[in-house]
C-alpha cells in the first residue's frame, strides 16, 4: 500500500542523518516528494510502499533517532467543475503540485502535495478542498 509520511527536524536534529538511518535500516525504496530542511530544522515529505505492519516498525524507526514523524491520509481534492483555470493557486504552492498544462488547464499531482491547505485559501471559488481518504 503507498503511504506518505511526514518528518519534521527540530534545529538538533537538523544534520543528523536520519532518513539515510532508517532507510539502511529498514530496506526501504522511497520517494522523497517534498524537502525543506536547514541548519534551524525543517521538514520532509516521502512516499513509499508498506504494510501497516512495516509501517508501524517505521514510524518507530523514526521516533526513537527523535524527529517527529506521521502519516498523513489528508489529500487535496480539485473541483473540475468549479475551477476556471485561473492560475492564482499556482504560485503559492511551495511542492509545485500545482501547475497550468499546455492548454492552459489546471493540473494537480496529488503525489506532491503537502496538504499544507496554502491554495484552498487561495482560490476565489473554492475549488480546491483537502479531504481524508480513510
Ligand atoms: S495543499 Fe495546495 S499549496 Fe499545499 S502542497 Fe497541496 S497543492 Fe500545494
Ligand atoms: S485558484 Fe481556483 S479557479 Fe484558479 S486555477 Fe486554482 S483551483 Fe482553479
Amino acid at each position: 500500500m503507498k503511504r506518505k509520511v511526514f518528518i519534521r527536524y527540530s534545529s538538533q536534529k537538523a544534520e543528523e542523518p536520519i532518513l539515510a538511518s532508517v532507510i539502511k535500516e529498514s530496506g526501504l525504496l522511497v520517494n522523497i516528494l517534498y524537502a525543506n530542511i536547514t541548519g534551524k530544522g525543517g521538514e520532509i515529505l516521502i512516499s513509499f510502499d508498506a504494510s501497516e505492519a512495516e509501517m508501524d516498525r517505521i514510524l518507530t524507526l523514526f521516533r526513537e533517532k527523535g524527529v517527529e514523524v506521521w502519516e498523513t491520509e489528508r489529500t487535496i481534492e480539485l473541483d473540475r467543475e468549479l475551477c476556471f483555470d485561473c492560475g492564482a493557486c499556482i504560485s503559492v504552492c511551495p511542492t509545485k503540485a500545482l501547475r497550468l498544462n499546455q492548454d492552459f488547464s489546471l493540473e494537480l499531482n496529488e503525489e506532491k502535495c503537502i496538504c499544507c491547505e496554502v491554495c484552498v485559501s487561495m482560490c476565489p471559488v473554492r475549488a480546491l478542498r483537502i479531504s481524508s481518504k480513510l
